[in-house]
């Protein structure tokens, strides 16, 4: 069932114990979601917890923790998470089917989730959660700031994408007057690389090839480039961005081979192609210029999956 924000507040206002899921592999807006909701639902003297199916980077400790998911809660609410299958293979099996409430911004969201507060308008689930908190008559601390200026920071590309809105630029002024650190965070989220990265991006430049004369530049990353460059997987979403920056490309795509041997696609675009439609006919989903899906097969057989759904619709 969708609701509206006010049933949202008064849902969160009524229960007293939850446990916050963020998606598996989890980047800013999601985690940004969780911590803020967290320290939200915490100054109202309630108990919030948030979980992940897969270890949070490092990057992301100023906003706090995961914790461990081992208590009973009385509800469970997931932020940023369109599909059971993101919250990671553990917890769709342990909570696919019990989640209370979805705060979330794809429109492409399954609608999984007993209620489901959705704005596929807003740039980052950050922006909905804010008003959740907002509502709730949370003040917003240097902390809550911090962590919804993550969120809108990192799911708009350092506000750079087609996403952002004046409802965007309005909301990051509020959290930077509320304290937000916002050079400090964008440094960490946008500038600063780790060797290994960066070691990982040469490999993945020096194997990307080009389709459909230019219009696709596709990017794989083998579980041999991880073992090459010293990097994994908790580095690689900054690469997905890569592609797309090639004058001419209307879909740029970046398919990682998982440890289990399926390969997770990131599908990036410009105005040209909605991605969510071409990851759609492979069984996911996302927003129009950014998306993804998983496929099976060998390299080769995913590789050809994927560039036969792409010619579709360039
Ligand atoms: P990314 O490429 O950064 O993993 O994901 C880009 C966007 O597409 C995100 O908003 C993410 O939630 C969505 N997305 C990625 N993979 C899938 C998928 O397999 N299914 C669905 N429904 N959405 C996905
Ligand atoms: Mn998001």
């Amino acid at each position: 069932m969708i609701i509206d924000l006010n049933s949202a507040v008064e849902f969160l206002k009524n229960n007293n114990n939850f446990l916050i899921l963020v998606h598996g592999h989890p980047d800013g807006d999601t985690l940004g979601c969780g911590f803020a909701l967290r320290e939200a639902l915490a100054s109202l003297g309630k108990t919030a917890r948030v979980c992940c199916n897969d270890p949070v980077p490092e990057k992301f400790n100023y906003m706090g923790k995961a914790d461990g998911d081992d208590f009973t809660p009385d509800k469970i609410i997931a932020v940023d998470v369109a599909d059971t299958k993101l919250l990671g293979k553990n917890f769709e099996e342990k909570y696919g089917n019990k989640v209370d409430l979805c705060i979330d911004h794809h429109g492409s969201n399954r609608l999984y989730a007993e209620r489901t507060l959705l704005d596929s308008s807003a740039a980052a689930a950050c922006e909905i959660v804010l008003q959740v908190i907002d509502g709730l008559g949370v003040d917003i601390s240097k902390l809550i700031a911090n962590c919804i200026y993550t969120g809108l920071t990192t799911d708009t590309g350092c506000f750079r994408y087609s996403n952002v809105t004046p409802r965007t630029m309005r909301l990051a002024a509020d959290m930077i007057e509320a304290g937000a650190e916002n050079a400090k965070i964008n440094t960490v989220m946008f500038e600063t690389k780790t060797k290994t990265y960066v070691a990982l991006e040469r490999l993945a430049l020096d194997g990307m090839k080009m389709y459909f004369d230019g219009q696709c530049a596709f990017i794989t990353i083998t579980q041999e480039m991880y073992r090459l460059s010293g990097s994994d997987e908790t580095e690689v979403d900054a690469i997905a961005s890569i592609p797309r920056q090639i004058e001419g490309v209307k879909v740029g795509v970046t398919m990682r081979e998982k440890t289990d041997g399926t390969f997770k696609i990131s599908m990036r675009s410009s105005e040209a192609v909605d991605v969510s439609e071409v990851c759609a006919t492979m069984g996911g989903g996302g927003h129009p210029r950014a998306a993804g899906c998983t496929v099976t097969g060998d390299i080769e057989k995913a590789t050809e999956t994927v560039l036969s759904n792409i010619k579709k619709f360039i």
